[in-house]
């Protein structure tokens, strides 16, 4: 707002600007009154031009959001204002010529620009803001075409903001609104940050001039918004979108969840909640559901009030702003406690008789016949609620409570977002003092306290860090209007909470729950995952459940620590090993790939192992027959020809080792077409069976332990594909992931 060349002429002109823009009443206070020709005055008052002085705001250019990578994720660009002067329409025919075109060109109604138009005594309507420049090109065309329509039409400096990829990231990103302050996410907890600074120019000059004149008396530039470098990477926010989304349908759930985080740092990887809403049209309601509820709706204030809460949920990033009861994921907290206090060792041998009672409270394992006897190890891959409540009850309220509030649970994260839930000592969780026996057995298998999804995975993040607790941040830099870096974040270590020692053993029993306990679905061949699952039920009325995996990979050098969260299953399964892990599976898998995390496979792993297709182009048909059989592929030639021409899968696509190979040995032989047949609900050799049989190779994903089903195929039933294409199928375990 203040310009540091102004000369005395402007400074005392610009006094003289103050003073008859507050007469003229178009605002009260220094902002009103500078920003008034942009921000506020939809109609100015008509009066003596020739005594009037024009200040108008120039626009500063809202800075950009890029991800890790520098990709836009949101950026203003310009755009324009048209406004007209209804007292330079003299004439009928003027009034009629100046509606149509711009109710033509900017596509608004009609009769609405042709009343304005009427307003004879007024000298500045607006007719459409957030104009983009081929439609101001447009404009400006007609206005040359038509005498004296530039007296009538004006425009004025704008910005519009776009989010390149709409519904990505919503959440996180949020929106700004029109008036270009940052009302979500990131937009509005950097506001400050990204918005520059206004600047303006007055002159003395009728307002005729508008702001296409050059000829100003007093020109303030404005300065530019910094633009922040988010630590979020569109590759991995966009699995993690993906397969969140797809669990929300797969599942009829109402949200899902989740947060991909870099283990050592605390940075955000990727952040979601689905569903969400398109930035670009963020008044927009996205769900459909929702949208036929408020349909149905006939009261009108009802109505409006539905619409408003419609909205405000779609903006919410449900990773901080919500909390719930962690459920079994808990365990891993309860166990580095008892561990670090050496109440318990891994090996030492319990007693599961199906239940507990504590006081007057019988609490059950979700195995009501009881496990028998068992270790902690095996305690903690069943997920065994007796043997918690016995441990928690060694460490006692007080101990239990120190280690609460060390793992930053007793606190908002403080993540550089907005709207994070803030805990309520006695309200959300228990304090030392106020814990009972019965309290204290429910909070010790996650029950009777609530977190927030960011709290969960930073403390389970914890455990992945040698004991480090981390500050979670998603801004990573900040850059000048050049491009200049201002700020770098670094990441910060907020305490020790446990020996790297104890992270280690918990670490342990956490990879063995994944290799072979109720988190069996998180498992992914060549990583060694290590995560625990937990289901609850979601308060307040608790008819429905809250299923959810927190895992980390690899386990002996963590490099993603991953939490996710679907909001009330409505598909059957409900249980975190069923529901969430498969889930978390697929974007452990994908996100170590694209890290370039060199898996290192077991012998067990290497036997099912896929292979690379062998290049066959340009060996004769008999030769490469023979050499794809040799290392178990089935072959089927197109084609009379003596010599392959071409091949599918193309050499080096990895297929199973039983796969197809199709050989073309003719220039004229079209591709062989054939039909994805329905490879869900199968088990992997009579999934492979059917692929075969239907002439195309599927690749094996998820779970492939024990009684294995499949669940899902990257290419539907029925769609016309090459003979010989890849269809990844993948697998998950019904069996054995209760919680
Ligand atoms: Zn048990």
């Amino acid at each position: 707002m203040v310009a540091k060349k102004a000369k005395q002429k402007f400074k005392n002109r610009a006094l003289i600007a103050l003073a008859l823009t507050c007469i003229l009443g178009f605002g009260v206070g220094g902002f009103g009154v500078f920003n008034a020709a942009v921000i506020h005055g939809e109609e100015y008052k008509y009066k003596a031009k020739s005594q009037q002085l024009s200040d108008i705001t120039v626009m500063a250019r809202r800075g950009s959001i890029y991800d890790s990578n520098m990709n836009v994720l949101a950026k203003s660009a310009d755009a324009w204002t048209v406004f007209i002067d209804p007292s330079e329409i003299k004439n009928e025919e003027t009034r009629e010529i100046v509606a149509k075109g711009l109710s033509e060109i900017l596509e608004v109604d009609y009769d609405s620009v042709y009343e304005k138009c009427g307003r004879e005594k007024y000298s500045y309507i607006r007719i459409k803001r957030k104009v983009e420049y081929d439609k101001k090109t447009e404009l400006e065309a007609f206005i040359k075409a038509n005498k004296g329509l530039h007296r009538i039409i004006g425009f004025e400096d704008d910005v519009i903001r776009y989010y390149p990829y709409g519904n990505f990231a919503s959440t996180v990103l949020g929106f700004t609104a029109d008036d270009d302050v940052g009302r979500s996410g990131l937009e509005v907890h950097y506001n400050d940050v990204l918005t520059g600074t206004y600047g303006r120019y007055i002159t003395a000059k009728n307002a005729r001039q508008f702001l296409m004149s050059s000829d100003y008396d007093s020109y303030y530039a404005a300065t530019q918004g910094a633009s922040l470098g988010l630590t979020m990477d569109q590759v991995i926010q966009y699995y993690l979108d993906s397969a969140l989304e797809q669990a929300v349908v797969d599942h009829g759930a109402t949200y899902g969840y989740g947060i991909v985080m870099e283990t050592k740092t605390g940075a955000i990887l990727a952040m979601s909640t689905k569903p969400d809403f398109d930035a670009n049209n963020p008044y927009k309601i996205n769900n459909e559901k929702v949208l036929e509820e408020i349909d149905a709706i006939e009261d009108e204030d009802e109505k409006n009030a539905a619409i408003a809460a419609a909205r405000y949920g779609q903006w919410r990033n449900r990773t901080i702003t919500d909390s719930y009861e962690p459920g079994s994921v808990f365990k891993c907290i309860t166990a580095a406690a008892a561990l670090e206090e050496n109440v318990v060792t891994t090996d030492e041998m319990f007693y599961c008789s199906g239940s507990y009672q504590v006081k007057d409270r019988m609490y059950h394992c979700f195995r009501r016949e009881g496990h028998g006897r068992e270790d902690f190890v095996t305690a903690m891959k069943n997920s065994c609620n007796p043997i918690f409540i016995e441990i928690a009850q060694r460490l006692g309220p007080k101990t239990f409570y120190k280690y609460f509030d060390a793992f930053g649970l007793t606190e908002p994260t403080g993540i550089d977002l907005p709207g994070e839930s803030i805990p309520k000592a006695n309200v959300t969780y228990y304090t030392a003092n106020r814990f009972t026996a019965v309290s204290l057995a429910s909070c010790s298998f996650g029950q009777s306290f609530q977190l927030s999804p960011i709290q969960v995975i930073n403390a389970i993040n914890a455990i992945a860090n040698n004991g480090k607790l981390m500050q979670p941040y998603i801004v990573n830099a900040i850059y000048d209007e050049t491009g200049n870096k201002i700020l770098q974040t670094k990441p910060t270590i907020k305490r020790q909470v446990i020996s790297e020692h104890t992270a280690d053993q918990v670490t342990y029993l956490m990879e063995q729950v994944v290799k072979s306990g109720t988190a069996r679905n998180g498992y992914v061949a060549g990583y060694r995952v290590a995560g625990k699952t937990g289901t609850s039920e979601k308060l307040p009325d608790k008819t429905y459940n809250i299923s959810s995996f927190c895992g980390f990979a690899p386990a002996d050098d963590p490099q993603i620590t991953v939490l996710i969260v679907v909001d009330e299953p409505k598909s059957g399964a409900y249980t975190g090993g069923a529901v969430a892990a498969p889930v978390a599976a697929e974007v452990i898998q994908q996100t170590m790939q694209y890290l370039n995390v060199e898996p290192q496979y077991t012998e067990e792993e290497l036997a099912k192992l896929d292979m690379k297709a062998p290049q066959l182009v340009g060996s004769t048909v008999a030769q490469a027959t023979k050499d794809a059989k040799a290392i178990g592929y089935n072959v089927k030639v197109i084609g009379e020809g003596e010599t392959v021409l071409n091949q599918t899968p193309v050499a080096k696509q990895v297929i199973p080792k039983n796969g197809i190979i199709v050989l073309y040995t003719d220039s004229k032989s079209e591709t062989k077409k054939v039909k994805v047949p329905n490879l869900c609900g199968l088990s992997i050799s009579d999934a492979s069976r059917v692929a075969r049989d239907a002439g195309i190779n599927i690749k094996v994903s998820g779970c492939t332990r024990g009684t294995v089903v499949s669940y899902r195929q990257s290419i539907a039933t029925d769609t016309e594909v090459a003979m010989g294409s890849i269809i990844t199928v993948s697998f998950k375990t019904e069996v054995n992931v209760q919680d």
